[in-house]
């Protein structure tokens, strides 16, 4: 039962010698061996690659040197983080096969800490989707009810650390990949700011608006994480050189006098009632720990998912346009008859219908005469959409939303209905518009038929906050115990 430890108390249970990591290792191993097959949380499950990490992560321990608190801890990160020697996919076709000759750099960061890699994790293809059903594994089901999905883009990640296939991972955050699926899966998921963490080696989606950052079954497992993969990176000209506070020092700090923003446009229609009233229970909560809470606007709000769902294309389809069968991506299976025959083969067999949608969608937009109606009058607005959370935080701390405006819903719900499912990101996208951190937070369930779905809790904070987030969070978290239900498997 080792796999249901936090990150924490494995840490602890390693320095104490309660197991090894050895030993701590193959008990995360069986229980992905029990559980995947039910939930198609893990594409590739690396064991002798794993037992290699965890016998020399002994040696370390052993010697006391150079331990960090994620060292021997077994762990699976989402399938688009290149791994050496460890296939790679993005959830594409066009990958299915792909082995990287490098590493990202978050993964030397974790390697150099001592890390596991237990497996990768499955997603929606190249990131785009917000249920992980857009993946050539299938659908990643959700551990507290099966029939639902997880979550996505980095459902399989968020999946993982709910059913305790995975001490924590790491997702990846566009329009709200990480705080979706851990809200859906009722786990801790952190959005860092544009910039805190090296995207280098992580395939890109949308340059302008991807981030990484951690899921953990607490926050001060996700705050230990941030510590190891925080920081300015060569590899990355968008990492700047901004400090890397100490992110557990804040923790278990009062939040006594703290001002807490509640934006008007998120509670409008479409929120379910239910998800509302746990939103407004969590913020009683905080006033009864002293916080106070008002209302605020964000009045660009209802632009964001617009904005997002054209600038968003026309960078994906921009970087997307290297998958050409020769270069990038799988050869075509079909003969073909020359050398443009030859990329639309490739580029028809290797791609899913969602990224074909959005190609299309970016390329439009991108088109000569209508890059100045869509792409720049896009950007145009989305620098509105920052200005308005820069005008909030001169006046509140923080600011506080639902997560989704639904729990999660039943597999093919909304898969063949791009609109609807768009709409998932509402109270997601606007903070990727304006850069800025955010976590999700479980804060209670709701019961459908026999079952129990998470909700979670959105805390934004301005750029760089990320350890003003964490305390916030971490002050919620000691107040109530939502954190520590599990579903039943
Ligand atoms: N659900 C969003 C989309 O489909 C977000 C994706 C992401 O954050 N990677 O694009």
């Amino acid at each position: 039962m080792l796999h249901t430890l936090t990150l924490a108390e494995a840490t602890e249970g390693l320095k104490n010698k309660k197991f090894s990591s050895v030993e701590l290792t193959k008990d995360l191993l069986e229980r992905i061996k029990k559980v995947n097959d039910g939930l198609n949380v893990y594409v590739t499950v690396d064991d002798e690659g794993a037992l290699k990490m965890a016998a020399e992560a002994d040696e370390r321990l052993a010697s006391g040197k150079n331990v960090t608190p994620l060292t021997g801890v077994p762990v699976g990160i989402k399938d688009i983080f290149n791994t050496q020697g460890v296939r790679t996919t993005c959830a594409s076709p066009f990958l299915k096969n792909f082995v990287p000759p490098y590493d990202a750099t978050v993964v030397t960061k974790l390697k150099e800490a001592g890390f596991v890699l237990a497996g990768k994790q499955n997603m929606d293809e190249f990131a785009s989707g917000g249920s992980t059903e857009h993946s050539c594994f299938g659908p990643t089901k959700n551990p507290w009810d099966p029939t639902r999905v997880a979550g996505g883009s980095s459902g399989g990640s968020a999946a993982a650390v709910a059913a305790d296939m995975s001490f924590y991972a790491l997702g990846t955050d566009t329009g709200g990949s990480i705080r979706q699926p851990a809200s859906l899966c009722g786990v801790v998921g952190l959005k860092v700011t544009y910039g805190r963490v090296s995207r280098s080696g992580v395939t890109a989606m949308a340059s302008s608006w991807d981030s990484i950052g951690p899921f953990g079954k607490t926050v001060q497992d996700v705050a230990t994480v941030l510590q190891y993969i925080a920081g300015k990176d060569v590899r990355d000209a968008t990492t700047p050189a901004v400090e890397v506070p100490d992110y557990s020092k804040a923790l278990g700090q009062s939040v006594k006098g703290l001002k807490i923003g509640v934006p008007k446009e998120y509670f409008g229609a479409g929120l379910d009632p239910e998800v509302e009233n746990i939103i407004r229970t969590a913020l009683k909560e905080y006033e009864k720990m002293g916080a106070t809470v008002s209302e605020i606007s964000l009045p660009y709000t209802s632009y964001a998912v617009a904005v997002y769902y054209i600038a968003m294309p026309a960078e994906l389809s921009a970087n997307l346009a290297r998958f050409d069968g020769i270069r990038f991506g799988a050869k075509p299976k079909a003969p073909v008859k020359d050398m443009i025959d030859y990329y639309y083969q490739a580029r028809n067999e290797g791609f899913g219908d969602e990224i074909k949608r959005r190609i299309m969608i970016g390329t439009y937009v991108l088109s000569a005469g209508y890059y100045d109606a869509y792409y720049v009058r896009a950007q145009k607005v989305r620098t509105l959409i920052r200005k308005d959370f820069d005008d909030a935080f001169k006046n509140v701390d923080v600011i506080m939303t639902p997560v989704s405006p639904f729990p999660a819903f039943t597999i093919g719900e909304k898969k063949d209905d791009p609109l609807a499912m768009y709409l998932a990101d509402v109270f997601t996208i606007p903070v990727n518009c304006a850069g800025v951190p955010a976590i999700s937070l479980p804060c209670g369930f709701i019961n459908k038929a026999d079952k129990k779905l998470p909700v979670g809790l959105q805390i934004i904070g301005p750029q760089f906050s990320e350890d003003k987030i964490l305390k916030v969070a971490a002050a919620y978290e000691q107040a109530t115990d939502w954190h520590t239900m599990k579903p039943a498997l």
